[in-house]
């Protein structure tokens, strides 16, 4: 019999998702903090939402963080990442990504890298967001996991947007200016739009 001899170091794209506060960065960060104990070496991103001003660094609901590199530009996770001394790639807020993102996850993953995300599956309108459901679709192992529902406290698997304190409605921009914003996590019963998401 022919056995397949695995290759030296094959690559894997790793994803870590869920609602907002459901531990995305954590668990992210914790992944990449036991590939440093392991001696790999370990570059970290994060997606720039504003070009002005970003922090250099994950940081989850509970305060830990872990020094990353914020970017707007998929290809230049690619470019990074491709170095041949690099062995992990991690990556947080990745459904802000434009959809190159995953053709530059493939490139790593080929390349023999292990690359782990954390992003939101779904967005505040249960929407799937951006990138997601094709990086979901090509991923090795998808961890989802849930929050706290802020109202009854059950398995939370949603993020409700409340605008003025308000559920927000369906057709809301996604930034708004001059309104006060909030999220929270809730469960299906709890999570309140005006209508529906069609797919
Ligand atoms: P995410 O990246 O998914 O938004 P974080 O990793 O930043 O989540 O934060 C997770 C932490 O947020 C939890 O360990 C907990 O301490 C805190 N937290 C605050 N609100 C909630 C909630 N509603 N459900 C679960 N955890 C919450
Ligand atoms: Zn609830």
């Amino acid at each position: 019999m022919t056995y397949y001899k695995p290759a030296y170091r094959s690559g894997s794209l790793e994803i870590i998702c869920g609602p907002m506060f459901s531990g995305k960065s954590e668990e992210l960060m914790r992944r990449l903090r036991r590939s440093k104990i392991a001696r790999q070496n370990v570059l970290t991103f994060k997606h720039r939402l504003d070009d002005r001003h970003s922090t250099e660094q994950l940081v989850s609901h509970d305060g830990n963080c872990l020094d990353a590199q914020p970017l707007m530009d998929p290809a230049v996770i690619q470019e990074l990442g491709l170095k041949s001394d690099v062995h992990v790639i991690g990556i947080d807020e990745v459904q802000f990504f434009p959809l190159s993102i995953v053709s530059a996850i493939c490139a790593l993953v080929a390349a023999g890298k292990r690359v782990i995300v954390a992003g939101l599956n779904l967005d505040f309108r249960c929407v799937p967001f951006g990138p997601m459901p094709t990086l979901l679709a090509i991923a090795d192992s998808i961890t989802k996991l849930s929050a706290i529902c802020s109202i009854c406290g059950n398995e939370g698997h949603f993020t409700q947007r409340l605008v003025d304190g308000k559920p927000a409605h369906f057709d809301d921009h996604i930034i708004m200016v001059g309104a006060q914003e909030a999220y929270q996590a809730r469960c299906r019963t709890c999570y309140k739009i005006d209508k529906m998401a069609t797919l």
